[in-house]
Parts: structure tokens; sequence; C-alpha cells
């Protein structure tokens, strides 16, 4: 009885104990579900991307924010390697190897980035990613947490847009110019080359204020945003400092004269009038300039230096601009002078043109000349086109100059073949400017006409670097003159890009080899082997070949040799005006070269 009594009791205390067992684990499973559907609450809840990543970096679990955010359902999450969510950038790549490489399995520290994850279509969205290691049931794992900071990203860029610029002008303000200033400074250092600091302040610009108002002035200082971007280089940058007060770096000068010319424009382009409600308004600029390294070796020195010269612009009864070095500004007043003289000069007919005779190597016969412009500036020497043609190429004068040397040249020409040089040729130089000219074609067309000029009697010669600048214009341009008739001619070949294919591109009759490659043959076995290469080259392509700057028989020799078609120089004839021309025909139909010729040194 004892016995089973105490067996009874055993089974009672047991089934007793196993229903606390039980309940106990009922409670601890309740409590489980109920911890389980917490964390399932806040895990879907979380505004936050959330994903579990195996050591391989493989995608065990997403939340629907990370879905949502990436753009990929959370079952096409699972199983993808976690690396395919963010841009391969070096931040990207840095957390990935702080993650995964060589702390596999280990409890790593927490990793925080900031980087771009990438969208199923693609795009990028910059977040902020925490990742810290876990062990479940033995297994290593990752949570990393990702929050789009999209938003957080735009107020701060905006902030940075509204500290480091102008709203009025969208321009640089002057604490981003400074910053900016100071690594052009270490950028010019290290690549040696000079800057120039323009310090632009508007004239009388409170007078537009106070006539159109301040939304009238506002346009304004839009509108001469706009010209300044337009009268200065793209790597130029402009500021606006507040105000009227405009700054402009010119970076990657290759010359400091460059700002000179910069000035002229700003000056020129604030001058124009301003369109407003149906109103113009006048306004003008005095502008100071210092340069580095000449006069400013800082950024501090620079600005003060600018603005100091602008200050005496302004005592100099504005609309001008100053150079902070005295140096500069003589030269800049030189210039000043000799543009006002230019100017003068068209209206008053003081320039001339000369002919230098171009001969047939072979035979000497002369077969034509080329035009080449002087200034007959009254009450000085003549004035070489070296002199003036960059100011005139500058200032746009060269257009109507260009056209008076073409009308001269080719008048002249006629007379001379009505002289008894039937087939005799002109050579007129072209400029850049002219080239780029829209009305070229009609004015040549139209001249060789009122001159009764033949157009194949006219050649006309353009260098290299014209019709490299933009090959499709110029092979349309050159082709419209060859369809008006006329020849043309590759200029001083050799100094610049001298490409057979370009050769074959433009429909070009000639070309002329440049004098430095003559100057010092025979002696010079290199420039033999050039001259000789060239006109191989323009017989093969069926050129004429002109050398250039003949001065000695040797050379003469030589050219003739090697069968160069065409040539010139102080040998037979230094430029000449037409009178004396004419009278050189006369005695040298056929020019002689003379084994005992002495050359005729250059002035
Ligand atoms: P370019 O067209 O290459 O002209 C040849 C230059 O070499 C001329 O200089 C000529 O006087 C010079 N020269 C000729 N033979 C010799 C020689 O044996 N020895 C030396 N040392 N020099 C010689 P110039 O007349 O001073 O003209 C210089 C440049 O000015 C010309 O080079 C041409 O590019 C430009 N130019 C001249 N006239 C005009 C023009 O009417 N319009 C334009 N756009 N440019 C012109
Ligand atoms: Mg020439
Ligand atoms: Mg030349």
């Amino acid at each position: 009885m004892k016995q089973s009594l105490r067996r009874l009791g055993a089974v009672v205390v047991r089934e007793l104990g196993d229903a606390d067992t039980r309940r106990s684990a009922q409670l601890a499973a309740q409590s489980l579900q109920a911890n389980q559907a917490l964390l399932n609450s806040i895990i879907n809840t979380a505004a936050d991307g959330i994903a579990v990543v195996d050591l391989d970096g493989k995608v065990e679990f997403a939340n629907p924010a990370l879905s949502s955010l990436v753009g990929y359902a959370t079952p096409e999450l699972h199983g993808m390697q976690f690396s395919e969510l963010l841009h391969t950038d070096a931040a990207s790549t840095g957390f990935e190897d702080a993650l995964f490489a060589p702390t596999r399995g280990a409890s790593i520290d927490p990793v925080n980035l900031q980087t771009q994850a990438r969208t199923r279509d693609g795009h990028s969205i910059p977040v902020e990613i925490r990742a810290s290691g876990m062990t479940v049931n033995d297994e290593s794992k990752f949570t990393i947490v990702i929050r789009d900071i999209s938003e957080r990203t735009r107020s701060a860029e905006r902030l940075w847009q509204l500290t480091h610029f102008d709203e009025l002008s969208g321009l640089p303000n002057r604490l981003l110019f400074r910053q900016l200033l100071e690594q052009a400074l270490l950028d010019a250092n290290r690549e040696n080359k000079p800057m120039a600091l323009l310090f632009i302040d508007l004239d009388r610009f409170k007078l537009i204020n106070d006539t159109a108002g301040h939304d009238g002035g506002d346009e304004v200082l839009r509108q001469v945003t706009a010209r300044l971007r337009q009268c200065l280089r793209e790597s130029d940058l402009i500021s606006r400092f507040g105000g009227d007060e405009f700054a402009a770096l010119m970076r990657d000068l290759d010359d400091p004269e460059a700002a000179r010319a910069a000035a002229t424009r700003v000056l020129d382009a604030a001058a124009r009038p301003y369109h407003l409600n149906g109103e113009d308004y006048h306004l003008s600029a005095s502008i100071g300039i210092s340069t580095y390294p000449s006069d400013s070796p800082d950024a501090a020195s620079l600005l003060r230096n600018a603005e100091l010269a602008m200050y005496r612009a302004k005592d100099q009864g504005k609309n001008n601009f100053q150079f902070h070095s005295p140096q500069m500004n003589a030269r800049a007043t030189e210039y000043v002078t000799l543009e006002r003289s230019l100017r003068q000069a068209v209206e008053r007919n003081e320039f001339i043109v000369h002919y230098q005779p171009q001969v047939e190597v072979a035979t000497g016969r002369v077969i034509g000349a080329e035009a080449l412009l002087r200034w007959n500036r009254p009450g000085a020497d003549m004035i070489a086109p070296e002199k003036f043609i960059p100011l005139a190429e500058e200032t746009g004068l060269i257009v109507p100059i260009g056209r008076k040397v073409l009308q001269q040249a080719c008048t002249e020409a006629r007379c001379w073949q009505d002289a008894g040089m039937r087939g005799f040729r002109i050579a007129v130089n072209l400029s850049p400017r002219q080239f780029a000219q829209s009305e070229l074609v009609a004015d040549v067309r139209r001249i060789v006409k009122e001159c009764g000029l033949a157009p194949e009697s006219l050649e006309l010669e353009i260098t290299e670097s014209m019709v490299m600048d933009n090959p499709d214009r110029a092979a349309a341009i050159l082709s419209e003159l060859r369809a008006v008739g006329v020849q043309l001619a590759i200029d001083d070949f050799g100094t610049g890009y001298s490409s057979l294919a370009y050769l074959r591109r433009f429909p070009v009759n000639t070309i002329k080899v440049d004098r430095s490659f003559i100057q010092d043959v025979p002696a010079n076995t290199d420039d033999v082997a050039i001259t000789h290469a060239i006109i191989a080259m323009g017989r093969s392509l069926r050129l004429s070949v002109v050398a250039e700057g003949v001065e000695t028989p040797a050379q003469a020799n030589l050219l003739r040799r090697l069968g160069c078609d065409l040539m010139q120089g102080y040998l037979i004839s230094k430029p000449v005006a037409a009178a004396e021309f004419g009278r050189f025909l006369q005695q040298h139909a056929v020019w002689q070269l003379q084994p005992e010729s002495v050359a005729v040194k250059p002035a």
C-alpha cells in the first residue's frame, strides 16, 4: 500500500510537475511570441532599412523600409549580395573590406559610413550605414541599418549654396572666391602659370537703383553677370562680391597681356545699353588688375592690389582699367594709344600694300607676288604687320583693313596683267578674324569682279591654325572659296599641325614652306630633310610648293635640286611698294640666279 501510495504520489507529483513545466514553457513561448511580434512590428515599421547579412555578404533578411528604399521586393532581396545595393565608390569598397574580409567570423566593432545606395533602376541615394556583428546559434551575422540621408544632404547642400553663392547672380560669393583663389594659387605655383585678378566695380550703379527701382537694379546686375560670362573664358572664375562689385580670376594665362584684352572686352560689354521695361539705361565699369606672380604673390595681395588699382581707375574718370603694376600700366597705355591711331589710320587710309615677287625655281620666271601690308604712319617709319596686326585682329579692325588690302592688291594685279604680265597671280594673306567673318566669300567674289581680275589669278593664304580650330567649318568655307574660282595656299607650313590628312581634306592648291625651315639650309641637315619631305609630300598631293624667305644662292640651288616649284625672298627682292614692283617686273620678267649673287641681309 505504502508502495503504491508512494508510486501514485510520484505520478501525481510528476503530473503536477509536468503541468507546471508546461505552463511555464507555455508562458515562455507566449512571451517569446509577444517579443517576436514586438520585434517584427518594430522592424517592419522602422523608417530605416534593416538587413541581416551572412558572412558571405548575402542578405538573409530585409525589412520593408529597405525594400522600398532600393526598389527591390523583399523576396528579391533574399539571397542577394549586399554589395549590389551599394555604389562601387571608394567608401563602399572600404566598408565591405572592413565588414567582410579579414575579420570573417570574428565579432566586429560597429562600422559607420556615408555612401550611396544603388536602387534597382540605377539611381543613387545618399545613405548612412551602421553595421554590427552578432552571433546566432554559433553563426556570425551582421545587422546592417541603412538610413536615407537625402533630405539631410539636400539641406546641407542648400546651406552650402546659400553661404557660398550669390543668390541674385548665381555666381560664387566672396567667401567661395577666396577659397578657390587659394586653390588656384597652388595650381598656378605648381604649373608656373601667371594669373590676373580683375576687380570690377560698376560706375553710377546707384543711379539705376534710384531710377529703375531695386528690381530694375537686380535685373541689370543679372545682365552684367551674363555679359561678364561672355567676355571671359570658361576657365575664368567670376564672382559677385556684393552690390555692384564683381571679380574675375583669369587662370591659365599664357600671357598677362591677355588680361588687358579681357578688361577691354568687359569695359565694352558693360557700356552697352541695358534694356529695361522698354527703356535703355547706361552704365560703365572701372576695373583694377593685379597679376600673379609679378606684382602680387598671394591671395590677399592680389585682392588688395586689384582693388587699389580699381580705385585708381575711378580717379582716372571711370570707364577704364588700371593695372596695379606701373610697367603693365605703361604698356596698356601704349596699346590704347596704338588702338586709337589704328582706328584713325583706317579712316585716313594710311595702309599701303607692298609686293614681293614669287618666281619659278626652275626657270626664274616671275609668276606673281605676295601682297604684304604696311602701315605708313605719318612722322614714323613704315610699320611692319607684326607690330599692329595682332591688335587689329583683336579689335576687329583687321576686317576693313583686310578688305582694303584685297581690293588694292587685285586692282594692281590687274594693272600688271594689262601691262603684259599675263597669268600674273597675286597672293593675299587672310587673318583668322577675316576667315571667321560670314561675308568673306561674298566680299571676295565681289572684289575680284569689280577689279576685273580672273578669280584664278588670286590666291588666298591661310594658316594651319585657322583651319584646325574648326575643321568642318573651314572645309565648308574653303570649298565655297574654291567654287568662286580663287586659289588657296597654306601659309607658314610646318609650324603648326602639318598633317597630311587635313591637306587631303581641304581643297588647297599651294603650300608655303615656312621661312624658319629655309633659313638654315643647306647647312642644317635636319632642315634640309624637312624641306625635302614637305616638297615630296606636296608633289604627291599635286600641290604647288613655295619656299619662303630665300636669302642666299645656296638656298635657291638646294631648292632647285629638291624640285621646289616656287620661291620668294630677299634674294630676289624685299617686299616693295607698287611703283617699285612695277619697275622690278619690267627689268626681271625672268629673274636670273647669279652664281656670284650676294645675299641681301634682312634689315
Ligand atoms: P607671311 O605671310 O609669312 O609673309 C612673309 C613674311 O616674310 C613677310 O613679312 C616678308 O616680308 C618676310 N620675308 C620675305 N622674304 C624674306 C626673307 O628673305 N628674309 C626675311 N627675314 N623675311 C622675309 P612681313 O611683311 O613683315 O609680314 C609678316 C606677316 O604679317 C606675314 O607673314 C603675314 O602673316 C602677315 N601679313 C602681312 N600682310 C598681311 C595682310 O595683308 N593681312 C594679314 N591678315 N596678314 C598679313
Ligand atoms: Mg603669307
Ligand atoms: Mg609665311
